[in-house]
């Protein structure tokens, strides 16, 4: 099956029963079909998948025991309703397709199914979300040809990007113990990070709360099925690879990072905290949205056999837009609404997902359901398009100047960060990912 093959699902001229999905704007209309865990906040439940439609969410797990699915969609639906989703993730993709076309007919105005579906709705404001999955591996890679050429210039203003940048899709291996959901509606708290720095004028190293804390704007891909260990994943086959995507924010402190990250990576600057969006929105779902890869300009390399192909040219990109939103404390305090940081697209990525997995299993590595990519920061051409407040503030030159009158070379205790994302493109319904939200507490 392919991954960007148009379908029954992505008519756009269906509507659900669920009012709040055929509103204008909506995240979650009946052709999204965004998969997470959840349980009624304040309950003593088990975590179960659910879908979302509107402001609500298709219980899976009561869905299963009204009999409403049949055959592969039956059989999809067990996987998707337990309390991790990697059984689901990690199954045939034929599965899952099966069961988004046995969700679009159930949910559509006019199903003989509605009753028995309706029973089965839990709302967005009285749910808890969980981590869609156990992850096993996390990878961050570093995509942005722009974030990285920002961010190399203001270290090495000679040659800011590194010799294999653009022959290979740079990436660190993250820490999987310290992601959690978040979302404005229940953020992710955590501790300002402590540790190790050297400001360029100290004649020693200092230990405290990091004073350069900041975040990424990035989209994260869920891995579905794996491979085995010792095998490749070739890039033709990559993306039957890749479950889903949602937003991603890793956190970063930029002084502990300056210290530690020569000659290994990033370490204790980036394994404090990661954020992520609730929701998994399928691939099947994106289909619609796919574009050619990002162009390459004149006199850069041609990526290697392994790292190309036709579809990848073609299509392996992700016409999806992205935004970064700040409230801090005060704004808080004063009911004022989020301000917007910045604006990029996944589409500018130098690097597709289908090259991450080829890359990430070309030596033997093995892919489980599951695990979980970061696309690295998506920063595009301009200073509106910029994904950290590194790139914002130019490493704390220029702060970022809010409309309170507030100023931000890096994050502040109180801050909360937001995330957007969606896709849409005329013909076709909107598509959403709901938000990513994290809020930086004092240092412990
Ligand atoms: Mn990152």
């Amino acid at each position: 099956m392919s991954t960007t093959a148009i379908n029954e699902t992505h008519d756009p001229k269906q509507k659900s029963w669920v009012d709040a999905a055929n509103e204008a704007g909506a995240d979650f209309p009946l052709q999204n079909l965004a998969f997470g865990v959840f349980r009624r906040a304040g309950k003593a439940e088990d975590f179960r998948g659910g879908v979302a439609i509107g402001d609500q969410i298709l219980d899976l797990a009561a869905a299963v025991r009204t009999g409403m699915f049949a055959k592969d969609a039956a059989e999809a639906a067990v996987l998707a309703s337990a309390p991790t989703l990697n059984g689901f993730m990690g199954a045939d993709p034929g599965l899952a397709s099966a069961l988004r076309l046995a969700l679009f007919r159930a949910l559509r105005e006019g199903s003989a199914l509605e009753g028995r579906a309706r029973a089965c709705l839990v709302p967005m404001k009285d749910a808890e979300m969980g981590l869609p999955a156990a992850i096993g591996d996390f990878t961050d890679f570093f995509s942005s040809v722009f974030h990285a050429t920002n961010t190399g210039s203001m270290f090495r203003p000679d040659s800011p990007l590194f010799p294999n940048y653009k022959h290979l899709p740079i990436a660190y291996h993250g820490r999987s113990s310290s992601i959690r959901v978040g979302s404005l509606a229940s953020p992710h708290t955590f501790p300002r990070p402590q540790g190790q720095s050297k400001p360029a004028d100290a004649p020693a190293p200092l230990f405290g709360p990091s004073k350069r804390l900041d975040y990424e704007l990035e989209v994260g891909v869920w891995i579905g099925r794996g491979n085995d260990q010792g095998t490749r994943v070739s890039i033709e086959g990559a993306e039957a690879h890749a479950f889903g995507l949602c937003l991603l924010n890793d956190w970063s402190a930029r002084d502990i990072q300056g210290w530690e990250y020569q000659p290994l990576g990033p370490f204790l600057a980036k394994n404090f905290a990661t954020t992520i969006s609730p929701w998994i929105v399928t691939l099947e779902a994106l289909a619609p949205f796919r574009v050619a890869e990002f162009t390459r300009p004149a006199g850069d390399p041609a990526p290697m056999a392994y790292l190309d192909s036709p579809h990848n040219r073609a299509a392996g990109g992700i016409d999806l837009k992205l935004e970064v939103l700040l409230l801090t404390a005060r704004m808080r305090a004063a009911g004022l609404a989020p301000v917007r940081l910045s604006a990029s697209n996944f589409r500018d990525s130098y690097w597709t997902i289908a090259q991450f997995i080829a890359h990430h299993t070309v030596g033997g590595c093995n892919l489980n359901p599951g695990d979980l990519f970061g696309s690295g920061t998506q920063s595009g051409r301009t200073r509106e398009e910029f994904g950290s407040l590194l790139e914002l503030s130019w490493g704390g030159k220029t702060p970022v100047e809010l409309p309170n009158g507030e100023k931000r070379a890096f994050l502040e205790d109180g801050d909360t960060l937001i995330f957007r994302g969606h896709c849409s493109r005329d013909g076709y319904a909107r598509i959403g990912f709901g938000d990513v939200a994290g809020t930086v507490l004092p240092a412990n």
